[in-house]
């Protein structure tokens, strides 16, 4: 398990920048990329060149484990986006924004995705009274989703919101913590999220 977690920070140092894959630490000085912000391994402190692919897919890498999704999903996502009518980058930043996870996680309901992720499949959510244990599930305006009764006592669930408390949560959401629940008021615009991403550069990587 210990080695799991060095895996998590060391993704970070890879990308020079937090990606927020453990939770309560993440926001705390224990933070690896507070402690040793360089690339993991023996020439981690050498400053590398990258070429102009290197760069686009560094960005795609970065974005892939911001959200923890898989080459696949993330390039079924990416075709979804680019046969919308919006600006591909952006539609694919906003449809990995309406996974379940990541909603969970926004909420504050879930310490980090992963964390949200488990949640969902053990079947913790409801959409609208249904219950959904799908963590790509896309959510739309208008959405609610509920702890469900049965499992409002939920120790995990319990310590995120104590721990999340203070934990922005975007606009595009809203959150009722007393009756465990959040409404999707809207989808997320490119200003409601806070990843550092070019996502031009993913768009170019795709496009070759
Ligand atoms: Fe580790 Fe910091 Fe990355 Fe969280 S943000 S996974 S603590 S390096």
């Amino acid at each position: 398990m210990a080695r799991y977690k060095d895996e998590q920070c060391r993704r970070c140092r890879r990308e020079g920048q937090k990606l927020f894959l453990k939770g309560s630490r993440c926001y705390s000085d224990k933070c690896s990329i507070s402690r040793r912000n360089y690339a993991p391994g023996q020439n981690g402190q050498k400053k590398k060149k990258l070429s102009e692919y290197g760069t686009q897919l560094r960005e795609k890498q970065k974005t892939k484990a911001f959200y923890g999704v898989s080459e696949k999903q993330f390039r079924k996502y990416f075709d979804m986006a680019s046969n919308s009518k919006g600006k591909t980058g952006e539609v694919l930043l906003q449809i990995l924004e309406s996974r379940l996870d990541n909603v969970i996680y926004r909420l504050g309901y879930g310490s980090s995705r992963a964390q949200s992720r488990m949640l969902v499949t053990h079947g913790t959510f409801e959409v609208n009274g249904q219950k959904v244990d799908i963590p790509s599930y896309l959510v739309k305006a208008g959405d609610v989703i509920s702890v469900r009764e049965v499992r409002k006592d939920n120790g995990t669930v319990k310590v995120s919101v104590e721990e999340n408390a203070s934990r922005p949560v975007p606009e595009w959401l809203e959150k009722n913590v007393e009756k465990l629940n959040g409404k999707v008021v809207r989808l997320a615009a490119r200003e409601d999220i806070d990843l550092p991403v070019e996502e031009h550069l993913i768009v170019e990587l795709y496009s070759k």
